[in-house]
């Protein structure tokens, strides 16, 4: 069975105090009730170490939203894949759409950051998705699959099966729009069998599709009870433990 997970993405929000508070926050609430699905919270790269210390990791994971594309050096301003995992984290997110399309990160540095990310011990979740002209020239597809090709699918089989994807339609993420849950299943289902196809349809069959973009209470539980939507990438809604935590019960 894959797993089911919901993974916040705190973005450039909340300066350490805040960001330790809330983490603090949601790590006791979860505590006190266990939630039926993986937790993970990716956060700035400045509240990793901090929040390590107290964080219960057996019920929510730590994760980066971003490394380098390189090991080591000369790189000023960079974090390495290899400080992410030193600071006791356990995932990255590599390849939101905000890098893709502020950052210009092309689908070689996402390559690069991927096996980075990997020989540092890091589980990668991995964004793909359309933006609003490519959905309605009917293109979606063909975006997913190109993404899927231009970074991941170098992978082995068994270095693929570490890999959590997560669809985001850029038009759905921060908008308040998100995709029907419909919509959302339909590419879903896509995704799961170009997997099928390069790897086989037990991998497919094990690899997290999550959903994300504009995902709140409301509407997580229809988008979740979907056969092929195995949970969410929350940003806007991942800022307040209320607002995730009801994210997190659609799984209850
Ligand atoms: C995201 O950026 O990963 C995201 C899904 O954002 P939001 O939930 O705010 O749309």
């Amino acid at each position: 069975m894959r797993k089911k997970i919901v993974a916040g993405n705190w973005k450039m929000n909340m300066n350490l105090q805040e960001g330790i508070a809330l983490a603090k926050e949601l790590n006791e609430s979860l505590k006190a009730e266990k939630p039926n699905c993986d937790v993970v919270i990716c956060t700035p790269f400045i509240h990793l170490a901090s929040i390590a210390q107290f964080l219960d990791q057996n019920i929510i994971g730590l994760g980066a939203e971003n490394c380098a594309d390189k090991e080591k050096g000369a790189y000023t301003g960079e974090v390495s894949a290899a400080m992410v995992k030193s600071t006791g984290a356990q995932y990255v997110i590599i390849g939101h759409s905000e890098r893709r399309e502020y950052y210009k990160e092309t689908p070689e540095i996402l390559k690069e950051k991927v096996l980075l990310a990997q020989a540092n011990g890091l589980k990668v979740i991995f964004c793909i998705g359309e933006s609003l002209e490519e959905r309605e020239a009917g293109k979606q597809n063909e975006v997913v699959k190109a993404e899927l090709e231009g970074s991941l699918f170098n992978l082995s089989k068994e270095d693929f099966e570490k890999v959590v994807i997560a669809y985001e339609p850029i038009w759905a993420i921060g908008t308040g729009k998100t995709a029907t849950a419909d919509q959302a299943e339909e590419i879903h289902a896509y995704i799961r069998s170009v997997i099928a196809e390069k790897y086989g349809e037990e991998t497919a069959d094990g690899t997290s599709i999550l959903y994300g973009g504009s995902c709140k209470a409301s509407n997580a539980p229809e988008l979740f009870a979907k056969k092929d939507i195995d949970g969410g990438l929350i940003g806007g809604a991942s800022l307040k433990c209320a607002d995730f935590k009801g994210i997190i019960d659609a799984f209850n």
